[in-house]
């Protein structure tokens, strides 16, 4: 069965449709990739099933049960845990307290705690007692993924990880993955960076104008295809 599922998933902000009948699917231990342009919707695909944005409870399916309908700390208990474009961290909190916000919405036994999560990402810990807002965008970005994986998840949803970080940074964001990947987690990485996304998927959903327009493992996908699934027929 798959992990999550969604189906004929749509999305309005007031009268605007951002999602047109979505389907996607995530299957247990799989790292797959969202990539889109600007504006093609998929930070409302994340928000959608993270519970953010509320939808029909049969829109979003978690192991074959609808949350479609459910609020975002109810979809975090079951172990969907989201981290959100722009970091989003609480800036009178320290690093060790924004970490361990995430612990607080399940407590729930498993591979992170803070000694792994500091394992993880070891300038975290040097900083611990910082403020959240004096640390590098890299390092903020850190602390995001963290402060989700206290949570134990069994999905992760990464939102625009790379999003105005150096390339070099980047990098060592993206080096954490392999670990992750072998606690188990299941993993969306939302990424506009095509070669990146390409890199660390296991398959590959393109989205455009709210519409999934390509889905595929990327030794099968052709870059003439992506391309045009990407920004368009010319
Ligand atoms: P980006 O890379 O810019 O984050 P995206 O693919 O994540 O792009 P979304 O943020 O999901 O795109 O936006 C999809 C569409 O919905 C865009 O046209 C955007 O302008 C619109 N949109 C997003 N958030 C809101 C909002 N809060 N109110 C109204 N429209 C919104």
């Amino acid at each position: 069965m798959s992990l999550i599922e969604t189906k004929n998933l749509t999305a309005f902000y007031g009268d605007f449709q951002a999602l047109f009948g979505v389907d996607l699917v995530l299957n247990p231990g799989e790292t797959i990739a969202v990539i889109g342009a600007n504006g093609a919707g998929k930070s409302t695909l994340m928000r959608s099933i993270s519970g953010v944005l509320r939808n029909d409870p049969a829109a979003v399916l978690h192991r074959g049960q609808a949350i479609g309908a459910l609020a975002s700390p109810d979809v975090m208990a079951r172990g969907i845990a989201l981290v959100p474009e722009g970091r989003r961290l609480f800036p009178s909190l320290t690093v060790e307290e924004n970490l361990l916000v995430g612990r607080h919405g399940r407590k729930v036994d498993g591979p992170w705690s803070l000694e792994t999560v500091y394992d993880l990402f070891p300038i975290l810990k040097e900083r611990r007692r910082n403020p959240s807002t004096a640390l590098s965008g890299g390092q903020q970005q850190m602390v995001a993924i963290g402060r989700a994986l206290m949570s134990n998840p069994e999905v992760l949803l990464c939102d625009e990880l790379s999003l105005g970080l150096a390339p070099v940074v980047i990098k060592d964001i993206y080096a954490a993955f392999p670990r992750i990947r072998e606690t188990g987690a299941a993993i969306v990485i939302v990424e506009q960076d095509i070669a990146q996304a390409l890199k660390v998927a296991d398959r590959v959903y393109c989205i455009m104008e709210g519409r999934v327009t390509l889905e595929g493992r990327p030794g099968d996908l052709d870059r003439a295809d992506i391309h045009a699934a990407y920004f368009g027929a010319e």
